[in-house]
This record gives structure tokens, C-alpha cells and sequence, in this order.
């Protein structure tokens, strides 16, 4: 599924974040040490080498909403952009920090001057943000950014599951 605003797609797709060669940074679903852990950021770390570690670690730890950038090192991409969200029920409050690492990542993508972006659905797994409002904050914030976006042309989400996929295309119907 593909919707475009501004000039600049969406689309949502199921697969594995760490396989998406057609984008120029991939985000991490970090934790604050910036290390390999499960999820997305096993993945990441795993087809990233540790390199990826060891370049990460001089810019951790990082606090829930905030987001760094690094190169890719084994990734098919440019860059890897690390957000720590909000842990659901304790780093408060959630949607304004699951927002700012949307923001964040859009801002360093921007800096990069690059084309293409991927998200995963950033706390919805280890850290229990429900998907369907993680989806909604996730989709306002970069709606709400969407104009001001110079170089990104494309921001793809990666959903892992197709329950996942569903849930967004719905979310995503709404918003709009
Ligand atoms: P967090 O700690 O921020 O909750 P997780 O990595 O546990 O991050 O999960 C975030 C979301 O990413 C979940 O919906 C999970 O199912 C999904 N996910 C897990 N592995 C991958 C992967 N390799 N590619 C894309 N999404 C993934």
C-alpha cells in the first residue's frame, strides 16, 4: 500500500527490516545502550557486523525519544538511525516520545540529505506500545512534517507480521 502527500510516498510493507536494500537508512528500534538485543535491533546488529556496535557506542546511552545516526557497515544501506522509544507504561508520556523519534529520524535523515527512509513499528514489541496507537502517533507526526521534507521522497514502514501490515492500513485509511 502506497499513499503519497506532498510529493512524498508512504508505504507500508511487511518484511524484515534489516532487508531492505532500496532505502538509503534504516531505523533501529534501539535500546539506550545502542547494543544488540532482540527484535529489530538483533536483526540490524546481526546483518550489520560489530562494527555497528563499536561505531554506536561512543554516542550512547541515549534517552527514550531521542535518535543518532551511523553508517550501515553489512546493511545493504547508507545508514542506521537509532531510536530509543518509550517503554509502554513507564517513560512518559508515550506519545509525545514515540512522536519525537519519528521527528527525529525524519530530521537526521534530512541532514543526510538522502531519499528514502524505513521504520519499524518503533516499541510495539519488547517494549508493548499498542500497535494501533503506535501507528496513529507515528502517522500524525510524520503527516505533520510531511510538507517541510526536502531530500526524503519516500518513508516506508516495515511491518513484521501480517496482523501488523492490517493494523496500519487501517490506521492509515483513517488518518488521512
Ligand atoms: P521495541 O523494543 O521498540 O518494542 P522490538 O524490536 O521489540 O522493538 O519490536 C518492534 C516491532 O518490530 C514489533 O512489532 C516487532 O514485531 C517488529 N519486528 C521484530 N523484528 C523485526 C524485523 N526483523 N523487521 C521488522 N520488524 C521487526
Amino acid at each position: 500500500m502506497k499513499k503519497i502527500i506532498s510529493g512524498v510516498s508512504i508505504e507500508l510493507r511487511q518484511g524484515d527490516i534489516s532487508k531492505q536494500a532500496d532505502c538509503a537508512a534504516v531505523v533501529n528500534a534501539a535500546n539506550a545502550q545502542l547494543e544488540t538485543g532482540g527484535g529489530v535491533a538483533g536483526a540490524i546488529h546481526r546483518a550489520a557486523g560489530p562494527e555497528l556496535a563499536q561505531e554506536a557506542r561512543a554516542m550512547a546511552p541515549i534517552k527514550p525519544g531521542e535518535a543518532v545516526i551511523t553508517g550501515a557497515h553489512n546493511l545493504p544501506n547508507l545508514y542506521v538511525i537509532h531510536c530509543l522509544g518509550p517503554v509502554y507504561g513507564q517513560d512518559k508520556p508515550e506519545d509525545k516520545l514515540l512522536g519525537n523519534c519519528y521527528s527525529k529520524a525524519l530530521d537526521l535523515a534530512e541532514e543526510k540529505q538522502i531519499s528514502s527512509i524505513a521504520f519499524p513499528a518503533i516499541s510495539t514489541g519488547i517494549f508493548g506500545y499498542p500497535a494501533e496507537a503506535a501507528a496513529k502517533v507515528a502517522f500524525t507526526k510524520i503527516i505533520e512534517k510531511i510538507s517541510t521534507l526536502k531530500t526524503l521522497k519516500n518513508v516506508i514502514f516495515v511491518l513484521y507480521n501480517q496482523q501488523d501490515l492490517d493494523i496500519h492500513k487501517r490506521v492509515l485509511e483513517q488518518i488521512m
